[in-house]
């Protein structure tokens, strides 16, 4: 238990949020004057990392969820809610720790709420995300439905299509359970509810987020990610939030990423139109979370203010926005002019930070509180006139009005004083050398004086309050257009990157298939600095080439080009421009990469187990729909057991009837290449390289053919390894070259002697009925010598 200065609370909060921790607040729950003995306390809030609305504990650019997560047999329910926007998510997840690790990637929640009971199985997916356990019977879906009917203000959910999804919408009882024990007030109209369908979105797991570089580091040599990259060109709060929300959750339904696109495409084209929108939304304030602030009965003087902001600079947005005839411009909703117009009349210019010592209201707004004022401000004058007032009508020249804090107002006449005292002077106190009066006129005003602050503080408080209900009444038309506002704000940054860095508009098709000219990878090419990026071409389809095996040496680009592929689908899935010369992209249902060596030691699994394990995971998950993106698999392990599996698994893509998925292999195996005679859906690409004298220069082009040579030692020899080492690097390889040639491995795992082996040629010539035992002894004696370390 702490006690801190209330001024320095969000510092002390602050920290102690970030730590993971709940901090319960807690104050005086009754008026301090009227209280008899102690003074009340209650816990009037519990602030969790979760559950804050407040702008000093949250990032204006990113959502902040509290999530809970119910887990059932056959499907797991997730509920994310945003207390600071009211929105709320629930979500159905295949019963799998992959998929639950995937949505979970996606949501970042800031604090998770389970069931106790599940705690051994959920622990260790979690990781450092606080989380509280409650009991089972919080994960209530029957009763969710009632709470749920409350607080969206409805009478039914079937509009929300989750009626059905008893796992998700006990995840929602729990979720709301806890948010109101928070004390956090869910008001209807102020929380939104969507259902997530898992059918309608793409899906990500952690890892290909990681190596798409959607965010942090994708192992490139660029300091940023695509999210702060795209971010960069939002220009309110609630645009940078829906974009993220967009990347993090790229959709497959064709209609839907059209009618981005082509709203994308009329910002693009229409600079002039854009410059206008972008200055007029320049002014507008974060309003969705001024707005579930202010329902939520959290907010001060100052929020108000800045919604009587967003409420000023709303119609030049709408106007620029007009411009365009289908950007779903809401029409003006009757009642907010007349909001903004009350705001205006209620609330002072500068507006002072709390309540606490009144302040806030103009004169002139209300009646009551102006004659609060004035009645207080005609005592003080007629308390301030009265010492000259009383010395002239009573001729006591020592006569003086004072205040002190234990009888108030007083009037002091001097025992000097000669002159008779008035008769409605009634004496309070004696002092050693005058006396102390009251009047009743004086105690009168007296009391008019002091009551003025506490009356006008509690007027205030009560006008505020009135007022916050007034904005709570119109919550759900003011968070329409908050929604409205987010995405025209994130289009419009999606046409200023599209802009920025030449990126174009990709042609969506329902049939699988990627068709990619002059592709770019968008963070490597921004690293780089402007035209310095090679441009690469693709082409997949389901009936033709369908898997590409990328081959060439190490540093040639190639994980550059797998990855670009990737992020130029998602981007195209996001409804964004992409980075290429042009794309047509068939609407995948996932991307899997495996990419990239790390290992999850805390889990007990090496690099090559890892590697192996997500392998396993691609091939046994992927549909005709998804792209699969391998760069070097069988890496970890001797050249011998990695080019083996790397084949095999190339070939199960290649005849596996279930999976038919397009696929990106990336290898320096350049022995791989040749099994582009046998599999007809696969196409040899490579690195292009110059070899100039004993040096290669990369040229960051993709050509068709296979590589026929590694370049390893060659890339060692850039690196600065020494001279002596390199050179003995290229003995060695002759020496394995010539003794035994990095033959293509056999199919099958039976081991067979090639058959023009020069010991079995000798074997063919030997006289068996002529040859003595210890003849035979000593040939095979000799044999093994020659043989021998093949
Ligand atoms: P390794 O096998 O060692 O992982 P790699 O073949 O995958 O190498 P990348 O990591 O993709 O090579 O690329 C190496 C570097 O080459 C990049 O960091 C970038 O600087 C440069 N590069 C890659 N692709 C291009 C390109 N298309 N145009 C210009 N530069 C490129």
């Amino acid at each position: 238990m702490a006690g801190v200065p209330y001024h320095a609370m969000e510092a002390y909060v602050g920290k102690l949020l970030r730590a993971g921790l709940r901090v319960a607040l807690c104050d005086q729950v009754e008026d301090a004057e009227a209280a008899r003995g102690l003074v009340r306390r209650e816990v009037v809030r519990v602030l969790s990392p979760g559950t804050v609305v407040e702008d000093a504990y949250l990032n204006g650019s990113a959502s902040n969820y509290v999530v809970a997560i119910c887990l059932r047999s056959h499907h797991h329910g997730l509920a994310a809610l945003d207390c600071s926007t009211g929105e709320l998510a629930v979500i159905r997840s295949d019963a799998t720790d992959p998929a639950l690790r995937d949505e979970l990637a996606r949501l970042r929640p800031a604090e998770v709420i389970a069931a106790e009971a599940d705690r051994p199985a959920l622990a260790p997916l979690l990781g450092t995300t606080p989380v509280t356990w409650v009991e089972s019977r919080d994960f209530d879906a029957r009763a969710a439905v009632d709470r749920l009917r409350t607080v969206l203000g409805v009478e039914t959910l079937a509009a929300y299509g989750c009626e059905e999804w008893p796992e998700a919408l006990a995840a929602a009882h729990a979720v709301l359970a806890y948010a109101a024990r928070t004390h956090l007030r869910l008001e209807p109209g102020l929380v939104r509810l969507h259902a997530d369908h898992p059918q309608a979105f793409m899906h990500l797991d952690p890892g290909t987020r990681r190596s798409l570089g959607l965010r942090g580091d994708a192992g490139l040599p660029s300091a940023e990610d695509l999210l702060a990259l795209m971010e960069r060109e939002a220009t309110t709060a609630m645009g940078a939030r829906t974009l993220r929300r967009w990347l993090d959750q790229p959709l497959r339904t064709r209609a839907s990423l059209d009618s981005r696109l082509e709203r994308v495409e009329r910002l693009h084209e229409d600079a002039l139109g854009q410059g206008r929108l972008r200055s007029a939304l320049a002014r507008m304030p974060d309003l969705e979370r001024i707005v579930a602030r202010i329902g939520q009965g959290l907010s001060g003087p100052r929020e108000l203010r800045q919604l009587h902001r967003a409420l000023t600079a709303l119609p030049a947005v709408r106007v620029a926005a007009s411009r365009w005839e289908d950007f779903a411009t809401p029409p003006p909703p009757p009642g907010i002019d007349g909001l903004r117009d009350e705001i205006e009349r209620a609330l002072v210019d500068e507006v002072p930070a709390t309540l606490r010592d009144g302040g806030v209201f103009q004169p002139g707004y209300d009646a009551d509180l102006d004659s609060i004022r004035d009645g207080s401000r005609e005592a003080r004058e007629w308390i301030a006139a009265l010492e000259g007032a009383e010395r002239e009508r009573t001729g006591i020249r020592s006569l003086r009005v004072g205040f002190n804090q234990v009888f108030g107002y007083y009037i002091e006449i001097s025992h000097a004083n000669r002159e008779p005292i008035p008769a409605e002077y009634t004496r309070k106190q004696t002092l050693v050398n005058g006396e102390r009066y009251i009047t009743p006129e004086l105690k009168e005003k007296e009391t008019l004086v002091l009551n003025a602050k506490g009356a006008l503080v509690a007027r205030e408080h009560a006008l505020f309050r009135d007022l916050c209900r007034r904005i709570t009444g119109e919550a759900p038309v003011l968070l329409d257009i908050a929604a409205w506002l987010g995405d025209l704000d994130a289009l419009t940054a999606l046409a200023q990157v599209a802009a920025r860095h030449r990126w174009v508009r990709p042609e969506l098709r329902d049939e699988p298939g990627i068709q990619i000219r002059g592709g770019r990878h968008p963070l490597v090419e921004s690293a780089l600095g402007p035209g310095r990026f090679v441009g690469n071409d693709l082409a997949m389809d389901p009936d033709g080439a369908r898997i590409v095996l990328l081959s060439g040496p190490n540093m040639a680009g190639k994980s550059t080009y797998l990855r670009q592929a990737g992020i130029i689908v998602l981007l195209a899935q996001v409804g964004s421009f992409v980075p290429a010369d042009a794309a047509v992209i068939g609407i995948c249902d996932r991307i899997f990469t495996r990419v990239g060596a790390h290992d999850e030691l805390a889990r007990g699994l090496s690099t090559f187990m890892v590697e192996m394990v997500e392998t396993a995971h691609i091939l046994a998950h992927g549909t005709p729909r998804s792209l699969l993106i391998f760069d070097e698999v069988g890496r970890g392990t001797s050249t011998y057991d990695g080019v083996s599996i790397a084949q095999a698994i190339l070939e199960y893509l290649h005849d596996a009837p279930q999976l038919r998925a397009l696929t990106i292999f990336a290898t320096h195996y350049h022995e791989l290449t040749a099994l582009a005679e046998r599999l007809p859906a696969l196409r040899n690409y490579r690195m292009e390289v110059k070899e100039e004298g004993e040096r290669v220069v990369f040229l960051h082009q993709v050509v068709a053919g296979g590589a026929d040579r590694s370049y390893g030692i060659h890339v060692a020899e850039l690196a600065g390894l020494p001279r002596q080492v390199v050179i003995r690097a290229r003995q060695v390889l002759l020496e394995l070259e010539g003794q035994r040639p990095l033959e293509r491995p056999p199919a099958s795992a039976q081991l067979t002697l090639p058959i023009d082996h020069p010991v079995l040629d000798e074997l063919k010539q030997l006289d068996l009925e002529r040859l003595s035992p210890r003849e035979a002894l000593e040939k095979l004696f000799a044999w093994q010598g020659q043989h021998a370390g093949t």
